[in-house]
């Protein structure tokens, strides 16, 4: 599957048109040519492939396209689970969220996600009393929202691996310089754990967040005049939860973390995206997956991994697919989604096609 929505683009900061399609220099340039058109085209090719050479099957093939990924997915994957199911209903799902990750021009590795992160939008409010801002009061409510929002910069949740970020870490130390190597084979360390960690915190900034439940404090509001001391102050939390995060547990700790009776916590009001335990590392297809990769990219190898970003293959998992994040070139570390400029190798989006292809005739093609 692929979602065919995209981000919006500042086209100014553009050296091309970007929804021109312009071919240069090797790359496909245009917003959503990374993010996500690169596995809807892929999808679309195998099935033209199957459907042209007749390939005889075992199991169906259901290509699916859908919008609002990006920020609808009421319109989207959460529409079609819920009223279209029987058309969708599978045992494994390929989608975005992985990457083919090239270093000088060779292909290190194949990242294949098996689970994400859930995001839960929250929200703290500090309430004080309003007055006359010649006579500071010790209930100021930006005073206590400040040090809430500092306390919980400052505070880490309590670090935890699963079986996919341990295998993440495990698997990419391998392929990492030594120094890099050393702090992922040493992340539980009981001696060295934590000084790693705190490495990782200050210099591995999407490495730091595979380890925990996260806090970004991203919108801060409060007061309309300099005068006037206001009786609220509101900051809004982007929290990423590990998927088997004790979520009232979390939230009596950001309470305790923060200790004032001023400021509420307050958690998102909807359930979210459903919650699903990582997609295994030994089913059919991931094992497919990794004969494929040998097979296109040998000398690499893969790796399972978990986003910290979110898709739509949180809610097929929450129905009990088993779904897998690929994606085509991500060269030198650096992912151009959302980006200006946003771009794909040509070359990388014909070898994405081979090895997905690759692994769909393994898994669904005929066996006799
Ligand atoms: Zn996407």
């Amino acid at each position: 599957m692929g979602h065919t929505d995209v981000v919006g683009v500042e086209r100014e900061k553009w050296t091309v048109d970007p929804f021109g399609g312009v071919i240069k220099d090797g790359y496909l340039y245009g917003r959503g040519s990374g993010d996500d058109k690169d596995n809807a085209a892929v999808t679309l090719q195998i099935l033209l492939m199957l459907h042209r050479q007749k390939t005889p099957l075992d199991r169906d093939v259901i290509a699916l396209w859908e919008s609002g990924e990006e920020a609808t997915t009421s319109v989207g994957i959460e529409y079609m689970v819920r009223e279209h199911w029987d058309k969708i209903d599978s045992e494994f799902a390929i989608l975005e969220g992985g990457g083919i990750v090239t270093e000088k021009e060779k292909v290190v590795y194949v990242g294949v996600a098996t689970t994400e992160k859930v995001p839960n939008t929250t929200t703290l409010i500090a309430r004080g009393t309003s007055g006359h801002g010649s006579m500071p009061r010790p209930d100021n409510p930006i005073v206590h929202l400040a040090a809430a929002v500092a306390k919980l910069a400052e505070y880490q949740p309590p670090m935890r691996l699963n079986e996919t970020t341990r295998a993440y870490f495990q698997r990419l130390a391998t392929v990492s310089s030594p120094e890099d190597a050393f702090l992922y084979t040493h992340i539980e360390d009981p001696v060295l754990g934590p000084m790693v960690q705190e490495q990782l915190r200050k210099t591995m900034l999407s490495q730091n967040s595979n380890l925990r439940t996260s806090i970004s404090p991203n919108i801060i509001k409060g007061g309309f005049r300099s005068n006037v001391i206001p009786g609220d102050a509101e900051a809004t939390l982007d929290v990423r939860a590990l998927q088997d995060e004790d979520m009232t547990e979390f939230y009596a700790s950001l309470r305790r973390v923060i200790n004032d009776p001023s400021v509420e916590v307050v958690p998102p009001k909807n359930p979210g995206r459903p919650k699903s335990a990582p997609s295994r590392l030994d089913s059919d297809l991931f094992r497919a997956l990794e004969r494929a990769q040998a097979k296109i990219f040998p000398g690499a190898i893969t790796i399972p991994s978990m986003l910290n970003g979110a898709t739509d293959g949180a809610y097929l998992r929450g129905k009990g697919v088993q779904a897998y994040g690929v994606g085509s070139y991500v060269e030198n570390g650096e992912s151009l989604a959302h980006g200006n400029d946003e771009r794909v190798s040509l070359e990388g989006v014909g070898k994405f096609l081979e090895f997905v292809y690759d692994a769909v005739i393994d898994v669904a093609g005929a066996k006799n």
